[in-house]
């Protein structure tokens, strides 16, 4: 089978298309035929050698796809037509035409949803569900910035935002940014890019800021959000892409609370019973995956470069 893989760490272009032995499932794992595969950015800095940790060579990159299942290991729940979507390979990556996944990380791909859809799930809808819920205890009616909503985790922030009832204000690159948005259901929408915008959020909330802030840049935006957030506010760190000066005094007289959270550390059951409630978001209609830019597999490079540029619009996915 025809899968990327990755020899030496470096830019898009060492992300070569190559044929490598096709894997086989074992007891309680699946063999899934991929149909699209989603792009996150901790793919690129896995590539490019330069994230906290770095993968064993050669790697074939990737945790997010769609597919259908071809055949199933001993034990598991699963038969050979089964319509799936998946969280991460058993061993390696899923940026190829298939992979085989431990059965307790593929999902039923509710009927209402491509394939494309199915791959724009696994990392940045359980995410936004754990940035929003586990980190930052959102509640019905409180004002929350989604703090870079035009991209995978932003637009899945976004809708389960509102689906719990919160007033979301969101952000996105330009003008057309900021209309994409609008499109997507966010209440009041605004332009990163503009000078003065982070004021904008204050005007929003009579001046009191808003009570949860998701960031998908931390390193651009901590000292501001530290600044806007509301009395015993709470900001999620989902995004960072370097070091950053603050005042901590903004957090101390505000009773601020800061919070890391990586999917990473997401623990099996709380897995399950995210997984679960998104299931029943997909099933009401309140959670519709969008996809962006798609590319074939064979130039997962050029959705690298993508991946990174400004304009998000939802998922970037590839098609084996
Ligand atoms: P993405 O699809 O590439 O989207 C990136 C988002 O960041 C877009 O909405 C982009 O907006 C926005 N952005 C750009 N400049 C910004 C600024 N100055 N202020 C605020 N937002 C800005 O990426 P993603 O999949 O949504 O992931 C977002 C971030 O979360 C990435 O850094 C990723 O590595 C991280 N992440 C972390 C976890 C975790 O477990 N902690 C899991 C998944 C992702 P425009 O393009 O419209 O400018």
């Amino acid at each position: 089978m025809k899968a990327i893989v990755v020899e030496k760490f470096g830019g898009p272009e060492v992300l070569k298309l190559k044929e490598i032995p096709e894997p086989r499932a074992g007891a309680g794992q699946v063999l899934v035929a991929l149909k699209a595969i989603g792009v996150n950015p901790v793919d690129t800095y896995l590539r490019a050698g330069t994230y906290t940790r770095k993968p064993d060579l050669p790697w074939t990159p990737g945790t997010d796809a769609a597919g259908i299942v071809e055949a199933a290991g001993p034990g598991a729940p699963f038969r050979p037509g089964d319509r799936v979507y998946v969280y991460g390979a058993a061993a390696g990556g899923v940026y190829a035409e298939k992979a085989v996944v431990e059965a307790s990380r593929a999902y039923p791909l509710p009927g209402a949803l491509s394939f494309e859809q199915g791959a724009a799930i696994g990392v940045p809808y359980a995410t936004a569900h754990r940035a929003l819920f586990n980190g930052g205890g959102a509640r019905r009616g409180e004002t929350v910035l989604i703090h870079g909503a035009s991209g995978g985790v932003g637009v899945a922030a976004v809708q389960l935002a509102l689906a719990a009832g919160l007033i979301v204000i969101g952000t996105a690159g330009g003008d057309e940014g900021a209309a994409f948005l609008k499109s997507v259901g966010v209440m009041y929408a605004l332009d990163h890019r503009k000078p003065g915008y982070v004021d904008e959020v204050l005007n929003l909330t009579d001046g009191k800021g808003p009570g949860l802030i998701v960031e998908m840049l931390a390193n651009v935006n901590l000292a501001d959000d530290l600044r806007i957030a509301a009395q015993r506010g709470h900001i999620v760190i989902v995004g960072s892409r370097g070091p950053v000066p603050i005042d901590p005094r903004l957090a101390m007289t505000k009773d601020l609370t800061v919070r890391g959270m990586s999917l990473a550390n997401m623990t099996d059951p709380e897995r399950a019973q995210v997984h679960a409630g998104l299931a029943a978001g997909f099933a009401d209609g309140s959670l519709k995956p969008l996809i962006g830019a798609k590319f074939p597999l064979a130039e997962a490079g050029k959705a690298h470069a993508a991946i990174l540029a400004p304009g998000a619009r939802g998922k970037i996915v590839l098609l084996p």
